[in-house]
């Protein structure tokens, strides 16, 4: 693998199989359900069960542990295998404290992943991501979006069929794809700030694609209306599972010409140009910081410096990698 490819994101790298061709046998579903063996990631309310007394590390529940708390769970996903043994996410939305149910061990608290993420194994941070967005997709699809009948999960939840026999309409998970750019001329790049980030903070600019809208295009789009820049050379660099709630962020390194920014303050509360060497004296404080360190956002940036100390184009970055 060549140097220039681009490392994993984080929420990336889920290490399992996802079983396509299993998840739609009933009878393999039912016997994985009954397996003491099978591993469940347990969700409630958009967070995830994460042990913090050591070091941070996700929970899961055994089969044995999760018998009492299937029955009662909003759903149970499957997200795949570790060799043999299944994993499942469990909804446990409905309990009102499920802190307190016997077999949750006393060690786990069910926290925001965005506030535990970069602190976790990057393969567990992952499986956890992955779970709350599968789990947030069931939430919000229990109703047929054709004849608002309600809708069953079926092949081991990757899939809502509607309940009235004359529609059977069939609904799948949906990814947002949102595209995500650092706008720069060689030399200096353009962040912005959104007046709800934390104070400081200052980020590449983003936004979500379009209906008949290339990636491509929907950069150049984003560029102009936030910032009324024209973009040249737009270079894919990678992208970024991000359940937040439910997006693909999709990242380039976009070069263009120098202009003077006119920025949209329906859409920012400030941006402007920054040289490397700002951006490497970041205070990381109140007064300035880049965006957090589990972001898709932080990388194009850090490899863009990274570039630049090299002597290389950022463009380098982004030739294929192989297998
Ligand atoms: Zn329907």
């Amino acid at each position: 693998m060549s140097d220039a490819c681009p490392r994993g994101n984080f929420y990336s790298g889920v290490g399992l199989h996802r079983a396509e061709h299993l998840r739609r046998d009933p009878a393999w579903l039912e016997a994985r359900l009954g397996d003491a063996g099978s591993r469940y990631v347990p969700v409630w309310r958009a967070r995830n069960l994460v042990d913090r007394s050591e070091s941070t590390r996700a929970i899961w529940l055994s089969g044995e542990d999760a018998a009492a708390l299937v029955p009662r769970a909003a759903e149970t996903v499957l997200l795949g295998l570790a060799g043999e043994t299944a994993y499942f996410a469990l909804d446990l939305s409905p309990l009102e404290d499920p802190g307190a149910e016997p077999t949750v061990p006393d060690r786990g608290e069910f926290l925001d992943l965005r506030t535990v993420g970069p602190l976790l194994e990057r393969g567990e941070g992952a499986i956890l991501a992955y779970a709350r967005g599968l789990v947030y997709w069931h939430q919000r699809h229990r109703f047929c979006a054709v004849c608002g009948r309600p809708t069953r999960s079926i092949h081991g939840g990757h899939v809502r069929r509607c309940a009235d026999p004359a529609c059977r309409a069939e609904h799948f998970p949906r990814t947002d794809p949102a595209v995500i750019m650092l706008v720069h001329d060689g030399e200096r790049c353009v962040l912005g700030r959104q007046k709800v980030w934390p104070r400081g903070m200052h980020s590449t600019l983003a936004g979500f694609v379009e209906p008949g809208e290339s990636l491509e295009e929907a950069v150049a789009r984003e560029v102009r209306e936030e910032v009324g820049l024209e973009v040249g050379e737009t270079a894919y660099h990678s992208s970024q599972p991000w359940p937040f709630p439910a997006s693909l962020m999709v990242g380039f390194h976009a070069r263009c010409r120098y202009a003077p920014l006119e920025v949209n303050d329906e859409e920012l509360a400030a941006a402007r140009w920054f040289t490397r060497a700002e951006l490497k004296s970041s205070p990381e404080d109140e007064t300035f910081r880049l965006p957090r360190r589990d972001s898709i956002a932080r990388r194009l940036i850090e490899d863009w410096l990274a570039a630049g100390r090299a002597g290389r184009a950022a463009a380098a970055l982004t030739q294929a990698c192989p297998e």
